[in-house]
């Protein structure tokens, strides 16, 4: 596996030109598989076009050239053509194979070097001007449309080039040394400014390529900030609990559910007990130390992944428990007494015990269309109150008679 790259490094191969050298490796993957989705698109703009440019130039070249193409001419030329629309076709046909487009860059200099190798080759071998000029005109728009029009990396282009150059060799069976040098130099020329071309379009395409890599790191970037923003804004900067924003949406996400499901919702209602006494006697930041202790006895009772706790407010925390009947939330809030219980934090002041230890407001419902959302919390709420005044360090379960808010 390659190593992946940092927004540095591929910054940095925005700032330079780098003709020649590869794609990084961990690049590689993603930059052919981009290559590949512009190759299929322009094929099927090319395809008709490269079709019909071939059927009209031989038919072109007959039409015109008729009272030329005898004997030898005739042969050469015949010859030509077949090995070039072999190989056009072969290429056309390996053009619609997505397994052949990925690698396209390879095969396809072959393909083009074949037909522009095939028509220098008539061109030198030919006794009429007229059609070797015909032949080398052909060969050199091979080469742009082959080398250019299909957006071929320049390694490729030369590679194409020089399987093309191969058809000048036929030069030594050349009627006419003149021949040979019409079809060179036009080709030698063509061929050069088709590498440059393809040289500086694939630096601006690369350069495209690495911005856009670019572009897509920002924007992962700028998700990754916004989720985590999203869960800090849920967050309770002192505890790491769950926020009372998190907790309404949690609430409220679960009221939904159990009104769908029709199953039980269980709310606790968590109050430190003489907390402005422990505050008085200690001090503040002994008073949020203890609430961070208190804090993960909370977090130690819940287990279950769509049990939350939450800071609720002050010394205030909530325990919701979707899909929790009356038993299983006192089960919940004994544990939690027993957990704050077990820190054994020195109170003093407390009239509730020699240490710190909270009160629990239990209520349950299962929602149907009379209750609202807000009972639930009044109904924790309420039972708080009747634990704080049955001597705190306790829970209760809400029941009518701790007397239900009517809404
Ligand atoms: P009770 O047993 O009836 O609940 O008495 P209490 O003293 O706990 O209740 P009260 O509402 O009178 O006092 C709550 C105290 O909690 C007062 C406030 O200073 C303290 N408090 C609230 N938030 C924080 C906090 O973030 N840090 C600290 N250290 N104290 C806090
Ligand atoms: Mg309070
Ligand atoms: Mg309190």
């Amino acid at each position: 596996m390659p190593q992946e790259l940092s927004r540095s490094d591929v910054e940095s191969l925005t700032r330079h030109h780098r003709w020649l050298e590869p794609v990084p490796a961990a690049l590689q993957l993603r930059h052919a598989a981009l290559r590949q989705r512009e190759f299929t698109r322009l094929v099927a703009v090319w395809w008709p076009l490269l079709l019909a440019a071939f059927v009209a130039f031989i038919g072109f070249t007959v039409w015109l050239y008729a009272g030329e193409l005898h004997g030898r001419d005739r042969v050469v030329f015949a010859a030509s053509e077949l090995v070039s629309v072999t190989a056009g076709m072969i290429g056309l046909a390996l053009a619609f194979r997505p397994g052949w487009q990925a690698s396209h860059e390879r095969w396809l200099p072959w393909t083009f070097g074949t037909i522009v190798a095939a028509k220098l080759a008539a061109a030198t071998l030919m006794t009429s001007r007229s059609l070797a000029v015909n032949e080398v005109h052909m060969a050199v728009l091979v080469t742009i449309v082959g080398a250019l029009g299909l957006h071929l990396g320049v390694r490729a282009v030369a590679r194409g080039c020089a399987i093309g150059a191969l058809g000048l060799l036929a030069a030594w069976w050349s009627p006419t040394p003149e021949a040979a040098w019409l079809a060179g130099g036009h080709y030698g020329l063509t061929a050069a400014v088709c590498l440059f071309v393809a040289a500086v379009r694939q630096d601006k395409d690369r350069m495209a390529f690495y911005q856009s890599v670019l572009l897509d790191m920002e924007r992962q970037e700028v998700q990754r900030l916004n989720q985590e923003l999203g869960e800090l804004a849920r967050r309770d900067g002192l505890t790491g609990l769950a926020n009372r924003r998190a907790f309404d949406e949690a609430l409220a996400l679960e009221w939904d559910r159990a009104r769908r499901t029709g199953r039980p919702l269980a709310l606790l209602m968590v109050d430190v007990d003489h907390f402005k006494a422990y505050n008085d006697h200690f001090g503040h930041p002994a008073g949020d130390t203890c609430l961070v202790r208190l804090a993960e006895a909370l977090s130690a009772v819940v287990r279950r992944p769509g049990d939350q706790a939450a800071r609720y407010g002050g010394e205030e925390f909530t325990v919701l428990l979707p899909d929790t009947d009356e038993a299983g939330a006192e089960a919940t809030a004994r544990r939690l007494t027993e957990e704050v219980d077990r820190l054994a934090l020195p109170h003093p002041k407390s009239s509730a015990g020699r240490h710190v230890s909270v009160s629990i407001g239990v209520a349950v419902a299962r929602p149907d269309g009379q209750m609202a959302r807000d009972n639930l919390v009044d109904r924790a709420d309420a039972a708080l109150y009747a634990a704080k005044h049955g001597g705190r360090h306790r829970h209760v379960l809400w029941s009518e008679a701790d007397a239900p808010p009517v809404r």
